[in-house]
């Protein structure tokens, strides 16, 4: 628009060649020169903004130069004017007005200041024209820029929205693996018919517990049970009804175990319970307590009501023994001695 305008200027006013060869130099050559320089720079957008400054020099030059034309003046000005504003904000306007006072100061230190304010009719409308087709110009960027805003900000929104989902949907995922890795946990360590823990969980708790009570100087009794005449509970009512007592001995053994204590199923009517900072005495006495419990115990299966005794067998750490194999064995043996000398009794192995 400005190389139309001061051409129609120039040759309005019969300028000279070096005029127009200025003329193209500026406003046809230039920009091309600051483009390429702005796409080979490794900093395009610091140097297209460095370029708009020096567009705001250049305009000041060639307005000194025309005379100060006032529409020309009014509309190139406003042109540079908004380009570094548009770009720049604040920083852009006192930059540009600084570059086009420099640039135009320079021109009449050098060659000295003349005013002509006129233009001739053509160029004034064209000026008046162009400067609002460039107005409006750089206000549909303006509207496209805000669409385009718009349009992103919800992109991101429901982009924002599905990672929250997605987010919501691991949670609950990572919720039920670690409720499933409970579960395994727990079915690798319970006996599924009593609900009591295994050897396998009895393997891995016994020394370390036994380790703590060391550690700690505390003692730690073993309590080793069989069901006296099992097989003639199975064989007069039944594997099923025998499953029942062997229930029912494990809910009493769970009400019994304090917090700390461990009660297993050790093999199928053997059942073993250990009680971390716990005495002989004390331990004896909860033997017993076991014992007459079980023997009072009548189990309701069906039309029958079964009763059977339990045989006991004690040790303790340190007494017996210091390791966790040791203690089962003594209790073992003492359970042995119960059932050979009559059974339904609690017997603790000598050597205490
Ligand atoms: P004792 O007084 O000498 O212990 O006599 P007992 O009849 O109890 O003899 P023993 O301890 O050797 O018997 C174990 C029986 O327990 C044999 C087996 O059939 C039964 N048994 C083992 N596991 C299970 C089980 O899971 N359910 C049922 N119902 N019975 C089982
Ligand atoms: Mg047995
Ligand atoms: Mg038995």
């Amino acid at each position: 628009m400005l190389f139309v305008v001061i051409s129609m200027h120039i040759w309005d006013k019969s300028y000279s060649l070096i005029a127009w060869l200025a003329l193209v130099a500026f406003y046809l050559i230039y920009p091309h020169v600051q483009y390429w320089r702005s796409v080979s720079s490794s900093d395009p957008l610091r140097t297209e903004m460095s370029n708009l400054v020096f567009d705001a020099l250049l305009v000041g030059v060639s307005i000194a130069a025309l005379q100060f034309p006032l529409w020309i003046s009014f509309a190139a000005t406003l042109g540079v004017l908004t380009d570094n504003t548009a770009n720049k904000g604040m920083r852009g306007i006192w930059e540009s007005i600084l570059a086009f006072v420099l640039g135009a100061s320079t021109w009449v230190v050098l060659f000295g200041f003349k005013l002509s304010m006129e233009t001739d009719i053509y160029t004034t409308l064209f000026c008046i024209v162009g400067l609002t087709g460039y107005l409006l110009a750089v206000s549909n960027i303006g509207f496209a820029r805000n669409v385009q805003l718009r349009t992103t900000r919800e992109k991101l929104k429901s982009r924002e929205q599905e990672l929250l989902d997605s987010n919501q949907t691991l949670i609950k995922h990572l919720a039920e693996i670690s409720e499933l890795q409970h579960q395994l946990h727990e079915q690798a360590n319970r006996d599924p018919l009593t609900g009591l823990y295994n050897r396998r969980y009895l393997d891995s708790t016994l020394e370390r517990e036994l380790s703590r009570c060391m550690r700690e100087g505390q003692p730690l009794t073993l309590l080793m049970m069989d069901i006296d005449y099992f097989k003639h509970v199975n064989d007069l009512y039944g594997h099923q009804a025998g499953d029942e007592m062997l229930v029912r001995l494990g809910k009493m053994l769970t009400g019994l175990a304090r917090a700390g204590d461990v009660a297993c199923r050790y093999g199928g009517e053997e059942f073993l319970l250990f009680m971390p900072s716990m005495a002989l005495e004390a331990g004896q006495s909860r033997a017993e307590q076991l014992r007459k419990d079980f023997a009072e115990m009548q189990v309701e299966f069906g039309e029958f009501c079964l009763q059977t005794t339990l045989s006991i067998g004690v040790a303790v750490y340190p007494g017996h023994g210091t390791s966790g194999d040791e203690l089962i064995r003594a209790a073992d043996a003492a359970l042995y001695q119960a059932k050979h000398t009559g059974r339904d009794r609690v017997v603790v192995m000598a050597g205490q």
